[in-house]
This record gives C-alpha cells, structure tokens and sequence, in this order.
C-alpha cells in the first residue's frame, strides 16, 4: 500500500498514523500517532505554533476519542519539537543527547539567519515560517540506549541511534504494526542531511532500522516509504563516504567535491545541494579540528544551490 505524500492524517495500519505536510523543503517535518483506545503517542511536533496547532487539529478530527499522553522527540532539530507547548500536559521524551542540545537550540538560533542584512539566501528557507509565541518546551523523561513506553494495551519501542544526524537521534519502533518513524536518520525524495555524523553512525542506524523488518517507515521529511528505501539511503551513505573520503585525499574543498560528485544512485533526489553538507560532515571527521564548520557548509550550500556544476575552464 503506498500511501499519498499529501499534507493531513494518513493511516498505515490499525491505530498507527504518520502526518505528512506534502513537501520535501525545510522546516515541513512529518510526525506520528500511535495510539490504543483513548491514550495515544505522538512522535514529534512541528517547526512553529500554527503548523502544530493545525497537526493537532487534523489528528482530532480523524481519530476524535484519543488524549496525546506521551510525546517523543526524534531528535533537537526546532522542525522536530518547537511545538511541543501545545502538547505540554503529556510526558515528553528524548534521548538524554537530545535533550540537552535543545537547551541550545531553541527558536532564537533563527535570529541570525532572519536578520535583514543575513544572507538572503539562506533567509528564504526560514521565510515560510512564524516562530512566533514558540516557548521552548523541553522533554521531561530522557534516556539513554532503549525505552520502552506502554500506550494503553501496546508497546512502543525507542532506540537511540545518535549521534548521526544529531547528536542525539532516536528511532520510534512500533513492533505489533511493524512500522518505524526514523526521524531526520532518514528523508525519502529528497537528499538527507548529516549535522552531527560520524558518517558510519547514520549507515547503523539504516541497518538497525533494516534489521526490524519494518513494512512502513515514516522519514522525518518526504513520503513514507518501507524497507526497501531504507536500503537504498544505506547504499547512498556508503556512496557518499567513498566519494568524499577520495575527494579528501586529493586535496579538494568539500564545496569542489560537492560539485564534481557522481549522482548516479541519487537520481530524482530533490535539495540537491545539501550534498555540501554531508561532504562537509565527512570532511570534519577526517581533519578532527572541526573544519569545514556548519555555518561554513551552509554557505556553501547556498553557492551550489546557485550554481551546482564545475565550471569547465579550456
Ligand atoms: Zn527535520
């Protein structure tokens, strides 16, 4: 059963929902709801108070009996919690990584890239947004390893994969539906991003997520997808540690790997220039001193975004 990549409430299997905003850009997350009679889990809120509020709307109108109780966060990604406030009553948790980096990581890390004399560039991919009203609301159970967490008569598992994406990523394993909502570990239609890495972490976690034989996976953005998409990020991963480890040792700047990277295995893949950042992700582990930095990657990002291609000079 493929399932429509359409914004609202789409039903995988009996009392086990992903919500999807219908676009693969930045900042338009997906979430979860898994529930059994009236106590339900939700997976994640949205980047702002309206997007939230209109999820949680959504989920009332499709599934009208059920009371969000427990809340768990991927990951401290603002697209992945700063709605978290209109959630507040329910026990919110996060992997202890998580957690802590959300302490840094609230609305006001916007400011700067919002600022009229910021990079317009980089301004319009926040542009689409409100963060108004967000009051970072924090996780109020944390963990480290695996939980598990009783949703009325079912069990919802997590797993902590980080730091791959993040620093503190967390899979949500439903086992009696067999579905898995990855989080930012994976995006289906559009390239990933690695924030954190090391690379091989976030190749593990497609491996555990493999291992769980899911029949559905709910990517933290694009449309849900199943196993065999998870193997397919896997292959993409490896592809892009080979790629940017040889471009590494040929001296080449993560933006010139960017540039000459082979997309064979990534066709059809949308946001295209978050390559860079991937690159760069790799880059850092080789040099170990923090370079190429994140803001450095971004703006890269930017100038491939505008021209993606080599230049052939005679
Ligand atoms: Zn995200």
């Amino acid at each position: 059963m493929s399932v429509p990549f359409t914004t609202g409430v789409h039903q995988l299997a009996p009392q086990t929902f992903a919500y999807l905003q219908g676009s693969c850009a930045t900042g338009f997350g997906n979430a979860g709801l898994v529930h059994s009679g009236e106590e339900a889990l939700l997976v994640d809120t949205l980047f702002s108070v309206p997007q939230t509020r209109d999820m949680l709307s959504a989920i009332a109108r499709a599934v009208p009996t059920v009371d969000i109780c427990w809340v768990v966060n991927t990951h401290h990604d603002g697209d992945h919690w700063w709605g978290n406030q209109l959630v507040g009553d329910a026990m919110i948790v996060s992997s202890t990584a998580a957690a802590r980096a959300m302490r840094h990581a609230g609305p006001e890390t916007t400011s700067p890239l919002l600022a009229p004399d910021a990079d317009p560039r980089l301004r319009k991919h926040l542009e689409p947004f409100d963060f108004t009203g967000i009051t970072p609301t924090y996780p109020t159970i944390t963990f480290n390893g695996e939980l598990e967490l009783t949703v009325g008569q079912r069990v919802v598992r997590l797993i902590e994969a980080g730091p791959a994406h993040t620093v503190g990523d967390v899979i949500v394993h439903v086992p009696d539906t067999k579905v898995v909502y990855a989080g930012d570990l994976l995006m289906f239609g559009t390239h990933g991003v690695i924030h954190s890495g090391p690379i091989d972490n976030c190749i593990r976690a497609c491996d555990t997520i493999i291992e769980l034989d899911p029949e559905f996976v709910v990517p933290g953005h694009g449309p849900v997808g199943g196993k065999q998409d998870v193997v397919r990020i896997r292959e993409q991963l490896e592809q892009l540690k080979l790629q940017a480890t040889a471009a590494h040792q040929q001296g080449k700047s993560a933006l010139e790997a960017a540039r000459e990277f082979d997309l064979t295995g990534f066709e059809g893949l949308e946001n295209a220039e978050r390559l860079v950042l991937n690159i760069g992700a790799v880059y850092r582990e080789l040099n170990g001193d923090g370079t190429p930095g994140p803001l450095e990657c971004l703006h890269h990002m930017v100038e491939l975004e505008e021209s993606p291609k080599a230049e052939v000079t005679a």
